[in-house]
């Protein structure tokens, strides 16, 4: 076990050229304090959470104390935006303080997120505010409880400071993010773009060292690289369709290289099931709603895989990319008979997953609640009002109901351990907007409680919880009215 002065660091992008990065010192924050320590990442770094003080956490995370080992710096990548190129990009407000590895042999990035201004920061003043970093901090843990790839945080620090936003003055935080990976698809676009192939092949070289290294014995490890990016990247976004959740800013600087849910902005878990959820009131014309999120992360993809032109035959790459929406629809599909309990692939299943969703979308149903009554469900008249709650009229479901029936009388899986296995999977609880909101609210008057009750929740999603089963339920009216943008 180490404290946060022993960690074992080991940087190893700023062996890369100079022109990689840039060096820079996160600029301290005032009067910071802890807001909440996940200490389950606290492990995950062989960090004792004991032996972690508040305040040296708090001095340390807001800047004001720097980490011995740690050697801080802004990358630079650029990337589409909104589907426009945007070449002065970078770390605009987050620093890479450096690189752990733990007992377990993980090399593990540790970013600051909200740390101050660097040379990549434009017109912005190198901040985070407390609200956008409080739905990152849970929701990092929330995505990680459903098993959807994600990065996470080891803390959550604020600060008596204020930064401008679009509704006025806001506290400044900081998250302290943990992942394995802070190499986006915009790294790739920064070198291609500024035709810089020598460094392009640096950049894969190193990238396939260190996450793709089962590549390398390939004919072409690049080639293999990208149709592993494409695999899993096509799996993450067949979990976040499974599980209504939207990215809201898909652009190619908030893609993982190694297909993680990536800078958490005006996401979303669908309260009731709409495919044209736009869930960031900038994206005016839909770009990023629910339904576009499979379509803009193959032209995503596309981006990355036109970088490796220099490296990859060009109709290589183009096979590669042409795998994906089979890929997607595969993974997709195994997702949906996973959240219905089928133990067995039937050629119907499409049909019967298509027809549900068309009803979800007719009935506004709420998807996550309605799989976690599907469990509930043995024909019983309490168990089919139950599910019937959850449509604007109760009767529509009957049709798809008596289907699924005859579906699982064709599994050889007995009832029981199907239901237990459902609830394995589905979740009794999300980080519903409003339920961010309240932590927001609380937080900003100074109580932490629910920051650090809704962490545990959301950890566990599947685990029922007496004390906050309210988060179960529908939310309140009031839930319909929150508006998300960009300003974080
Ligand atoms: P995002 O929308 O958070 O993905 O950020 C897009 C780009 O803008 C990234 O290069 C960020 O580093 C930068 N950025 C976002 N907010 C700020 C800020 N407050 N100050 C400086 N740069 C920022
Ligand atoms: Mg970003």
């Amino acid at each position: 076990m180490h404290t946060l002065d022993t960690l074992s660091f080991d940087n190893s992008y700023t062996q890369l050229p100079e022109h990689f990065f840039q060096r820079v010192k996160p600029t301290p924050l005032t009067d910071p304090y802890l807001i909440s320590l996940n200490t389950e990442v606290a492990q995950w770094l062989d960090l004792d959470p004991c032996a972690l003080k508040p305040d040296r956490l708090a001095e340390i995370f807001s800047g004001q104390a720097s980490l011995p080992g740690a050697d801080p710096i802004a990358m630079k990548y650029t990337g589409h935006q909104f589907g426009v190129y945007n070449p002065d990009l970078g770390d605009g407000r987050g620093v890479l303080l450096g690189e752990v590895i733990n007992e377990a042999g993980e090399r593990l990035d540790l970013h600051l997120k909200g740390a101050g201004k660097t040379p990549f920061s434009r017109f912005g003043d190198g901040r985070a505010v407390l609200r956008s970093s409080i739905r990152e901090y849970l929701v990092s843990e929330a995505m990680h409880g459903l098993g959807i790839p994600t990065t996470r945080a080891l803390c959550l620090v604020g600060s008596k400071q204020l930064a401008m936003r679009d509704g006025g003055m806001e506290p400044c935080a900081t998250v302290l993010r943990v992942t394995p990976c802070h190499v986006r698809f915009g790294h790739f676009e920064y070198f291609y773009y500024s035709r810089r192939h020598d460094d392009l092949k640096i950049l894969a070289d190193y990238c396939l060292e260190r996450y793709f290294s089962d590549c390398l014995e390939q004919d072409n490890p690049y080639l293999a690289m990208l149709q592993v990016i494409i695999r899993r990247t096509a799996k993450l976004v067949a979990q976040w369709q499974a599980y209504g959740f939207v990215h809201a800013v898909l652009n190619t600087d908030n893609m993982s290289l190694i297909g993680e849910t990536f800078d958490y902005g005006p996401f979303s878990f669908m309260d009731t099931y709409k495919p044209d959820t736009i869930s960031n009131q900038n994206d005016h014309k839909g770009r990023y709603a629910f339904s576009q999120q499979p379509a803009v992360v193959h032209w995503n993809l596309a981006c990355l895989a036109q970088t490796l032109l220099t490296l990859v035959d060009k109709d290589a790459l183009v096979k590669a990319l042409d795998g994906y929406p089979a890929l997607y629809e595969v993974a997709f599909l195994e997702q949906m008979r996973g959240r219905l309990g089928l133990a067995q692939a039937e050629e119907q299943d499409t049909q019967l997953v298509d027809d549900l969703l068309q009803l979800f979308t007719e009935q506004a149903v709420d998807m996550n609640r309605f799989f976690r009554r599907l469990a509930e469900f043995d024909g019983s008249e309490a168990s089919l009002t139950k599910l019937m709650e959850l449509l604007r009229n109760p009767a529509a479901i009957n049709d798809w109901l008596l289907r699924y029936e005859h579906r699982l009388q064709r599994e050889d899986q007995p009832a029981a351990q199907r239901a237990e296995q459902m609830n394995k999977i589905n979740p009794e609880f999300v980080l519903r907007n409003y339920m961010a909101q309240e932590a927001i609210r609380t937080a900003t008057d100074g109580d932490f409680t629910l920051v650090n009750d809704l962490l545990a929740l959301l950890r566990k999603p599947m685990q029922p919880n007496k004390q906050f089963a309210y988060y179960a339920e529908s939310p309140p009216d009031w839930a319909g009215a929150i508006c998300l943008t960009c300003s974080s």
